[in-house]
Parts: structure tokens; sequence; C-alpha cells
């Protein structure tokens, strides 16, 4: 921390956290019903859940915020990474919950209150909770609405990605995991959320790849169906986003039409070597320079600040491909980050863990200095070219921010959303 003075002191621990995961403890919601983690995609643990003996994957709160403690820490949203072996032990006490690393009490933890809909069932049975689950807070309904991925095998799935055997090992333990969620079950659980609900501010659409068809349509013509069926029902009610490949502009252009507003056409990783190394699929139907230029091409539909590539932050330091120094990673990620903000467009960051049915398998995660280095680099790029914080997001700033599986709305300054400007 005196290393990285200019750095909130609450990153330390988020990113931490990320990197490492969290063991459970006793923790139960006997008393206290909370919002449970749902498995909105990707499994997100460093265990696999048949290695889970205490039950921790039904027991997980999707979220915790960490406040005070001996760094006085300022309110922080964390996603819960379980991971039986973490020296970060969740804790519960006669006055709530707590958060021990190796022993010493880091802070007091708070969990996220169990929305009024995750009691809900849809017409056919099935929980709301599974077909829209809420992260970061309740601020982002999560529309998982294809469950799989079309890159299938070492060949082509993106090596740091667990999507297809995370559904295998959810439907192994019995839990409802629905492959391709209808659009009748999607605005029914809409629906349903919008009876009750005042947290949530925005949606996001998404799923694996599509590369050839799936039900008849196009990965463009998938997705996009949800977007203008939910616009039509409740237009302009959320920020719609969408995660989708790096799609040609007429294909992009539909996802606008429909009313999506903002557009993640994910980049995970810049060097070009790891880009075709980590994400064969992708390199081998698109190719890293066509995703390039579909992202920029992708501008001029959406306007540079709602185009937001994501990386998957520490990966590019991932075995046995991977940069093993901070410096080359640092360095090579700087590189990608100048480039897209130069053309005023602000990616972000999903901090990477290494999910043990990934092709890469359980290893270490990349050092924390990586991680607290590349939040510098982000901060400073994104001031230089003075961009905004991506929006979509919720507030900025440390003690606002509610982006849960990276730090880097927690490292800018705190400003409030800006609204989009409807075009
Ligand atoms: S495109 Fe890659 S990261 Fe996305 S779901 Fe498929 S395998 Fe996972």
């Amino acid at each position: 921390m005196r290393q990285f003075g200019d750095l909130p002191p609450e990153v330390f621990f988020k990113e931490d956290l990320l990197r490492v995961g969290l063991s459970l403890g006793s923790v139960d919601s006997a008393d206290n019903p909370y919002q449970k983690k749902s498995y909105f995609i990707f499994s997100f643990d460093r265990t696999p859940i048949q290695e889970m003996h205490q039950r921790e994957n039904l027991r997980a709160p999707e979220e915790i915020a960490l406040i005070g403690g001996p760094h006085n820490l300022r309110r922080t949203i964390v996603s819960v990474r379980l991971n039986p072996a973490s020296p970060y032990h969740l804790e519960q006490d006669q006055d709530g919950y707590l958060l021990r690393l190796e022993g010493e009490t880091l802070c007091r933890v708070e969990f996220p209150p169990e929305p009024q809909h995750y009691r809900r069932t849809l017409r056919n049975g099935k929980a709301v909770s599974e077909i829209a689950p809420c992260i970061e807070w309740g601020y982002l309904i999560y529309l998982t609405v294809f469950r799989r991925c079309q890159y299938v095998g070492s060949d082509q799935e993106c090596r740091f990605c667990d999507i297809n055997a995370n559904f295998d090992q959810q439907r192994s333990a019995g839990m409802p995991y629905t492959t391709v969620k209808s659009l009748e079950e999607i605005l029914e659980a809409l629906e349903i959320i919008a009876e009750s609900d005042t947290r949530s501010q925005a949606y996001t659409l998404t799923g694996g790849s599509i590369t050839s068809t799936l039900r008849g349509k196009s990965e463009a013509d998938f997705y996009a169906e949800y977007a203008e069926a939910i616009e039509n029902r409740f237009p302009g009610k959320w920020i719609g986003k969408a995660v989708v490949q790096a799609l040609p502009k007429e294909e992009l252009q539909k996802f606008r039409e429909a009313g999506i507003r903002i557009y993640h056409p994910n980049y995970e990783v810049w060097d070009p070597r790891l880009f075709a190394l980590l994400c064969p699929g992708k390199d081998q139907y698109i190719g890293r320079q066509n995703w390039i230029d579909r992202i920029l091409a992708a501008a001029d539909i959406f306007g540079p600040p709602c185009v937001i590539p994501n990386f998957v932050a520490g990966v590019e330091m991932s075995r046995p491909y991977g940069f093993t120094s901070v410096e080359e990673a640092i360095h090579s990620t700087a590189e990608g980050l100048e480039f897209f903000m130069s053309q005023g467009i602000a990616p972000r960051f999903t901090t990477w863990c290494p999910e043990p049915l990934s092709n890469l398998g359980s290893q270490e995660p990349a050092p924390l200095e990586y991680h607290l280095r590349l939040l510098q680099v982000y901060r400073g790029t994104l001031a230089k070219y003075r961009l905004n914080p991506p929006p979509g997001y919720g507030p900025s700033g440390a003690g606002q921010a509610v982006f849960s599986v990276s730090s880097f709305m927690d490292v800018l300054p705190h400003l409030s959303p800006m609204p989009l400007a409807i075009s």
C-alpha cells in the first residue's frame, strides 16, 4: 500500500479477493435472507462445485460489500469467487458478517438483500432468479439467454472460459440451468421485476457465441430479437447492453435499431500472439485485425463511449503461454488501452479468475502488483484522453462504484452516471 499510495486502499482488497477468491465459513441465510450467487454465466470460482464439501455454491452471496475495519474502507462491492483454500475467510458473528485475512479482521461485510422477485416463479415454474438474475448490487439484470457457446473444444473455446464446463457442472449438481431462455420467459421475468424492483438500471443481453445458427438464426438475429422484444415491451426502462462478438456494421445496426445502447465486443487480450492462443475460435472465425476494425466501426453506430470492449485482466500472465513478467504484461495491455482510448473507446476489465474447469485449468492468478499497475495505467490513459468513465456501470469512485468484477470504476474520480444521449 505504501508502494501504490495513489490508489484507494479499497482496491487492494477488491482486486486480491477477485484473483484469489474467498472461503465461506459457516455463513448461512437462516436468519437473514440474502441474494445468493446465481452463476449468471461462468462459474467465476477457483474450485469446482464437486469439491465444495460444505455446499458453498448454494450458500454464497452474489457479492459482498466491504466496510470499515482497520483500513477504514469505504463501501466496496466485490463479486464472490469461491475458494475454500483462500486466506480471505468470511465469518458470521452476533452483529452480522466479517472478513478475516489470515485470521486478522479486515472489515465488516454486508450481503446484498434478496430482491423481492427472487422468491417469485414464472408460470412454467422456473425461478425469476434463474431467468433474470441481478448483479452489481441490483444495478444490472443479467440475461444470459444462451448458456452455452458454440466455440467448443481446445481448438476453439477461449482458454480462460468455462461457460460450457460450468453449464455441465451446474446440471450435474441438479441446478435448473436453462440452455436457451425463451423470449416469453425473459419478458415474463422482466414483468415481475418491473412490478417491485427499484434498483435495476440496466440489462445485459448475452450468452455464448453463435458460429453457425441457433434455432435457425444467426448470432445477430438471435440476440437482437430479444432486444427488440424487451424494448417494445419496456421502452427505455433500462439501459440496454449487448455482449456479442465483433460483428459487421449491418448486423450491429439491428441491435441499435432494436434499442440497444451499449455494445461490448469483448476483446479479451491485446497481444496478437496471445489473442490467437487464448481465443482460438475468435481468431479463426473473425480474426484479430477484423475484430479491431469492427470495434472501431461500431463507434459509428453506438458512439465511441458506448462501445466498451472487455479485457480479461491478468490472463496475459497465464501459464503456459502468457508473459512471465509484470512489466511485459502491463506494457502490452497499456498499448491496447492507448490504441482504443486514443479513439474515444474506453475498454473495461474483468479481473481474471483461473477457473479450474477452463482449458487453462487451476493455476496461480496474475500477481496483485499487475492488477494495481493496470488500474494506474487505466486511470492515467483515461485522463490523458479526457474520457469519462464508461457509461452503463453506475457511479464511479471509491465508496460509490457498484461494478463488482474489477476495480476499474473504483479508481476513477466520483461521478454520477452521465445520461445517455438519445439518438
Ligand atoms: S466466445 Fe469465448 S469467452 Fe465468450 S462464451 Fe465463447 S468461449 Fe467463452
